[in-house]
């Protein structure tokens, strides 16, 4: 009966995998298929500046939309994207969007714009060329984007994170910046901190304390925080869903922050409502030292 009972398992089990198989060769077909007609969209979230709660960068942040259906979020689709290839194309197109979009807040309002990119892309020998491109074609100046990888992109050895690097070390010399995204959830090496052309720390989420008796995890966000400051990076911190965030990371040193607390992820349209209203009740000008990061 055992033995009936683990042939069967292994039969339904069997069914599964290829029915989640057949699911996934379902997906690639559809993505394919939106990339070619374009069923993306971009939204864009408020990073503010801890100090003044002014939002000064945007984060971009694909969306799926097909039509007649609601919008499909990355991490259902970025995976597969990844996998297969598609993300370079992908990727490329995002890039495009977010300068393009970018470039009209930076020349009214001095907002920077940061753009996750894959691993893929940054394997790719083209990279460098094509996101110069990019800027180049909006008007956007470098100096105001920001490229968001995963610690994972840089720690590896071999020719990919070789690749990745001589890409990062091209692009910073004209003046982009790097962020490490979700900090201190990968492979996290204080080495690479010290040796990889990087800019800014963005502090994963789940190192959000739940409340003021979650002293452990305050610990850490102070600890990173004060790593990165040492380093002379700039912080970020992801996630930030209360006043009681907002307060902390403030009182930590943290420089900026992004999350449900402040703003979500909204169309360029909103964004651009948002940004013009938030310079409508600026008490001061925007400096020009402030624009620079
Ligand atoms: P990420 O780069 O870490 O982006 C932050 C994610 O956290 C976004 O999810 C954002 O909507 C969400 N978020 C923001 N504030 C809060 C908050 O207060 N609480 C919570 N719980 N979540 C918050 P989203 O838009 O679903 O994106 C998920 C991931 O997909 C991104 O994580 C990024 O890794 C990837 N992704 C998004 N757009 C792109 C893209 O254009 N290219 C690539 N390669 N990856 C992308
Ligand atoms: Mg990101
Ligand atoms: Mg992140
Ligand atoms: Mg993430």
């Amino acid at each position: 009966a055992a033995k009936a009972a683990g042939k069967d398992q292994a039969a339904v089990f069997d069914v599964a995998m290829r029915q989640e198989q057949a699911d996934r060769i379902r997906l690639l077909e559809r993505l394919r298929g939106a990339v070619d007609a374009a069923e993306f969209a971009v939204h864009y979230q408020p990073i503010v500046n801890l100090d003044d709660a002014r939002p000064v960068a945007v984060e971009a942040l694909v969306r799926w939309m097909p039509p007649g259906r609601s919008p499909i979020g990355p991490d259902l689709f970025i995976p597969a994207a990844e996998d297969s290839g598609l993300i370079v194309a992908l990727g490329e197109w995002v890039l495009r969007r977010a300068c393009a979009d970018a470039a009209v807040w930076h020349r009214q309002w001095g907002t920077t714009v940061t753009v996750n990119v894959s691993p893929r892309q940054l394997a790719d020998p083209h990279f460098t060329v094509k996101a110069l491109a990019a800027l180049r074609a909006s008007g956007l100046p470098a100096t105001a984007l920001t490229l968001e990888i995963t610690e994972g992109v840089l720690v590896r050895s071999g020719a990919h994170a070789a690749q990745a690097l001589l890409h990062l070390s091209a692009l910073r010399a004209e003046g982009v910046r790097v962020a490490i995204d979700d900090f201190g959830t990968g492979y996290s090496s204080l080495s690479y901190l010290r040796d990889l052309p990087i800019d800014v720390l963005k502090i994963d989420r789940s190192f959000m304390p739940a409340d003021d008796a979650d002293i452990r995890q305050a610990v850490l966000v102070r600890a990173i925080v004060d790593l990165a400051a040492g380093l002379g990076l700039t912080t970020v911190a992801e996630g930030v869903e209360t006043r009681y965030h907002a307060d902390l990371l403030r009182d930590l040193g943290c420089h900026r922050a992004q999350g449900y607390h402040f703003a979500r992820p909204i169309p360029a349209g909103d964004l651009t409502d948002l940004l013009s209203e938030d310079a409508k009740v600026q008490v001061r000008p925007v400096t020009a030292d402030e624009h620079s990061d």
